[in-house]
């Protein structure tokens, strides 16, 4: 395998699958017209897996996670970590996710989400595969969970983060990776913008969450993963760096984490 192009950002979150079929491509074109260079898209729910690991292999530069977010735990029955220890045996399913905690919406019971959550990071930390995090309003519990021995090998991207200088401590001295949205470019979001300065270099990672939190310009559109070019060029204003610095920087960081898209 040779060397990945990282002259361009990569998209290590974009939920293509929420598109239309035929704008999906449109998507993948225009981003990769505007440089972009790969694209990770994280499942909801077990259900749509084998349609992403289809779209996956006709697409070199397009890898997938797969499980069950936090809003459908509730869907989730008896044999489903069998179902999906054979779907993450694709070689495109480079990840377990989306999983997590949400207690913002609260669309499925708490004890649900977290029994979801710890199986499906048990199942991941078996397979020796990164699980990409959503958190939102449960600070606390999901710490619980970071924190039991069970997970000390847990390998981890807590996507589009936002949960304040503390939280991104304790993820940081944990190895953990934390990714960044068009939040960056909005004026009001201070406080997801405080985390850049005390991120690791190695430990940072760019993604849009198509179809959600389109970036300035684009805000109030549907989100493209083409605008995660204008995420990336955010971060380097941020940090001081040059754009391109910023995509090789966050590049070595998807292929290092995502191991098996290299
Ligand atoms: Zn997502």
């Amino acid at each position: 395998m040779s060397a990945p192009d990282l002259s361009g950002p990569i998209d290590s979150h974009c939920h293509l699958q929420s598109l239309p079929p035929e704008e999906r491509e449109r998507a993948l074109d225009a981003a990769r017209e505007r440089g972009v260079k790969g694209f990770l898209v994280p499942a909801i729910k077990l259900d749509e897996a084998e349609e992403i690991l289809a779209f996956c292999h006709r697409h070199p530069d397009v890898w997938c996670s797969l499980g069950t977010h936090p809003h459908d735990a509730s869907s989730w029955k008896e044999g489903d970590g069998e179902r999906l220890r054979s779907l993450l045996a694709d070689p495109k399913a480079v990840a377990v996710g989306e999983c997590g905690l949400d207690f913002y919406y609260d669309h499925s019971p708490r004890e649900t989400q977290l029994q979801v959550l710890r199986e499906q990071w048990a199942l991941a930390v078996e397979l020796g595969l990164p699980v990409v995090v959503h958190n939102r309003d449960s600070n606390e519990e999901m710490l619980e969970v970071v924190r039991e021995e069970a997970f000390r090998d847990l390998q981890a991207d807590f996507h589009s983060f936002a949960g304040g200088l503390d939280m991104a401590r304790e993820l940081i001295a944990r190895g953990f990776y934390l990714g960044f949205t068009g939040m960056i470019t909005f004026p009001k979001a201070d406080n997801v913008r405080e985390v850049i300065p005390i991120l690791p270099p190695g430990r940072c990672l760019v993604e849009t969450d198509t179809p959600y939190l389109a970036p300035v310009p684009h805000r109030g559109k549907p989100n493209r993963p083409a605008f995660v070019v204008e995420i990336a060029e955010r971060l380097a204003r941020e940090t001081g760096e040059t754009y391109e610095q910023v995509c090789r920087r966050t590049g070595e960081n998807f292929f290092r984490l995502f191991k098996k898209a290299g």
